[in-house]
């Protein structure tokens, strides 16, 4: 049954993009193929310090984990099985510098709660997901940038006047993504507000959409996204309350690997291709392009 949840939400995305929105909201506009660059493969790419590397190389080709409901993030067409947004493009642009073709990358979706095990069963190669860079989840994994500062914030209904920022839950239905740092920190910090967890945010949009809940709870990247999708019907609110500096994720020990998406980061930060992808992307959202935090090339471990 679980599956057929997020098909509610894209029933109402696609109820607003036929029009049955507000006229003038703005249309639902996805990455257009014309705007992203297009990643240089560098083919003489060699890494054989890294086992995970090797197992690709031996395979072909690229898996990588990511998300498949968020939107301008990572984003699954249920029609052709493609998948895009600014975590997507990162995927892209990493797998070329690794000397892989970015068509040829396998794409699973794994949720916030099995990113762990996904990278430590070597079912994926990275993971590139909203996801948060932790001391926590270091033990488990190791992680390459960060590429990208995200905070956590507030999605509530267009009519709420109740819910201004976290210090209003008190008492309200909120609703996070099990396994997230977001969940975690409602459950510590504000312990009145009543927690709600699915496995995924789209989720929980179809539950605020439907009266369920008050308020979804998570970054302010994904926020947005489900926001700018039906503006009518959803709006962000406050300011971002904590830091959530996105990292590649990779298999805990694959030093190698790690440095190399450092290098590969930093390289499409310096060449531009990082703010093309971006403005093709989440930028629609409507933030514009702000300058990536700097890589922590931690120490091996
Ligand atoms: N960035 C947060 C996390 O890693 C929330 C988004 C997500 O669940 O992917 O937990």
């Amino acid at each position: 049954m679980r599956h057929l949840r997020p098909l509610a939400l894209v029933a109402v995305l696609l109820a607003a993009a036929t029009g049955c929105g507000r006229s003038g909201s703005p249309p639902v506009k996805g990455p257009q193929p014309e705007d992203l660059p297009a990643y240089e493969v560098d083919t003489g790419f060699r890494l054989p310090a890294s086992p995970t590397w090797e197992k690709a190389r031996r395979r072909g080709h690229l898996v990588v984990g990511a998300k498949e409901d968020q939107p301008y993030m990572g984003e699954k067409d249920p029609a052709s099985g493609g998948y895009s947004g600014f975590d997507i493009e990162i995927a892209k642009m990493m797998s070329a510098s690794l000397g892989f073709a970015p068509k040829t990358i396998e794409f699973r979706t794994i949720a916030s709660a099995n990113r762990e095990t996904a990278l430590q069963n070597g079912q994926i190669d990275y993971y590139v997901g909203t996801y948060t860079i932790n001391d926590n989840r270091k033990k488990q994994v190791g992680f390459a940038g960060p590429y990208f500062m995200a905070g956590q914030s507030l999605l509530v209904r267009r009519s709420e006047k109740a819910v201004k920022g976290p210090e209003d839950l008190a008492g309200k239905k909120v609703c996070s993504a099990a396994g997230s740092t977001p969940y975690q920190r409602l459950q510590r910090e504000f312990p009145k507000a009543v927690l709600v967890a699915y496995d995924t945010y789209s989720v929980c949009v179809d539950n605020l959409l439907t009266y369920q809940v008050d308020a979804v709870s998570t970054d302010d990247s994904i926020l947005l996204g489900y926001a700018a999708k039906v503006p009518e019907e959803l709006k962000v609110v406050g300011r971002p309350f904590s830091e959530e500096p996105y990292g590649i994720g990779v298999p805990r020990g694959d030093n190698a690997l790690r440095f190399a998406l450092d290098d590969a980061l930093e390289a499409n930060e310096k060449n531009g291709n990082w703010k093309k992808a971006y403005e093709a992307t989440l930028g629609l959202s409507g933030v514009p392009a702000p300058t990536p935090p700097p890589i922590d090339r931690y120490p091996a471990g």
